[in-house]
């Protein structure tokens, strides 16, 4: 059995920027890391593929492009932990055993938990910006949709950014001016949450976008099946239970999510499935030499990139800490931002930490829409991700 000081399983956001800040500090050079794909993704990119603004393959790398040297690199995916003996299992029978172990798996997106979700995607006008296979089906339908009812939904999950769901809704609606078919379109944001985001500040300025763009908002309703030869939606009231039947020409569905079945089934898990960890620290609850961040963690904040921006310094400088036995002093207060996209060049940077604080960056009202924050987004952001968080700089 091989065995490793430090062994990180997923090479995603924060697997990646986890094992490059590792390397930078020189403090060790046996990393491990656990990655199935070769491909790495920088998903927020999705968001304006659907829109028609950047062609998917804009979004990707080579996952052996953003893996740092000098860490083993095991093209396997783990099937099962052993905290109680340091070790992991792997779906080829091997097993690797670890000083110190990070989890950061992501989410995994519950397609099936949807009836007739799986087999309609991508067809009879059915789309979802939430994976690299869908989301050029999400542009093909806005560039061409010739009027009808344009339904957007939210599920009863959580989800990883929270944002998105609104985010392509505003894009479709200004597609559907563009091209003359707004007077004849309905759009829908068809929403299992009680408002259209959590933090009051943003809320009430996308509450006066909605109204103002003449899109219906509905509440607690939650998507449940799709018959999609029929064009037929179907969502269930979190209130009363009840079914509602919607006709829709084309829907945009973000799946429900929860945390990786391999995680849920590991005694990592806490009772909601996520991995159970301090949401200061980042250190497991109850195996203090298990650590795990991003969307797979139990962490009370919005599951986003920009969160894992924070907390990836924060977890290495407690795991080189608790390495040497010195006090762990990193401290993750929550920190996550969204970039609401409300329309092509139009941008509001919500940020935020725990207990829903308002943590701006500049000196202006982020809730106004802005073109600077629109740049941001589309051209900076992706290049110090690319060039700066992945290399363990930001
Ligand atoms: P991921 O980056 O998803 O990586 C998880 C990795 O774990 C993957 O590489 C996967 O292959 C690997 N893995 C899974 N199972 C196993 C296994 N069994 N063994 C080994 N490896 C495994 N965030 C923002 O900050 N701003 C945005 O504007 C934004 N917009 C978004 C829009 C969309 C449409 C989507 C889908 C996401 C968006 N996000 C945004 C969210 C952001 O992409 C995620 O929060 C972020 O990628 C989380 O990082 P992670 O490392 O936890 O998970």
């Amino acid at each position: 059995m091989s065995h490793h000081e430090i062994l990180i399983v997923g090479g995603g956001t924060a697997g990646i920027s986890v094992a490059s800040r590792i390397m930078e500090s020189s403090s060790t050079s046996d990393v491990a890391l656990v990655e199935p794909a070769e491909m790495h993704y920088y998903q927020p990119l999705w968001t304006l593929v659907g829109g028609g603004v950047f062609d998917r393959e804009d979004s990707g790398r080579p996952m052996a492009d953003v893996m740092p040297s000098g860490v083993d690199w095991y093209r396997n995916r783990v099937s099962g932990f052993e905290p109680a003996s340091n070790q992991v299992e792997l779906d080829d029978g091997r097993k690797l055993s670890y000083d110190i172990l990070v989890v950061a798996a992501g989410i995994q997106l519950d397609w099936n938990k949807i009836e007739g979700l799986p087999e309609s995607l991508g067809t009879n006008g059915v789309c979802s910006n939430y994976s690299y296979d869908t989301v050029p089906y999400t542009w093909e339908l806005l560039k061409n949709f010739t009027g009808g009812e344009a339904l957007f939904t939210f599920p009863s999950t959580p989800i990883k950014c929270a944002g998105a769901p609104q985010k392509i809704m505003y894009l479709a609606e200004e597609t559907f001016r563009r091209n003359g078919v707004r007077s004849r379109t309905h759009v829908n944001y068809m929403c299992a949450a009680g408002a259209i985001f959590g933090i009051p500040k943003y809320r009430a300025a996308l509450e006066r976008i909605v109204s103002s763009r003449g899109i219906d908002a509905e509440f607690k309703k939650d998507l449940v099946a799709i018959r999609a030869s029929e064009k037929v939606a179907v969502f269930k009231d979190m209130d009363t239970g009840a079914t509602e039947e919607r006709n829709f020409d084309m829907i945009h569905v973000t799946p429900p999510q929860s945390a990786p079945d391999f995680i849920k089934q590991s005694s990592l898990a806490g009772t909601t499935g996520w991995v159970e960890v301090d949401k200061h620290t980042l250190q497991h609850e109850r195996f203090p030499n298990v650590f795990s961040l991003g969307d797979c963690s139990n962490l009370p904040c919005s599951k986003t990139g920009a969160a894992v921006r924070k907390q990836a310094p924060v977890l290495v400088e407690n795991i080189l800490a608790y390495r040497t036995g010195s006090a762990m002093s990193g401290h993750y207060d929550g920190y996550a931002s969204c970039p609401l996209v409300t329309g092509y060049g139009r941008v509001i940077l919500a940020e935020f930490g725990y207990e829903g604080k308002v943590m701006e960056t500049f000196p202006f009202d982020q809730a106004q829409e802005r073109y600077s924050m629109y740049a941001l987004k589309a051209y900076g952001l992706p290049q110090m991700y690319w060039h700066g968080m992945l290399r363990g700089r930001l």
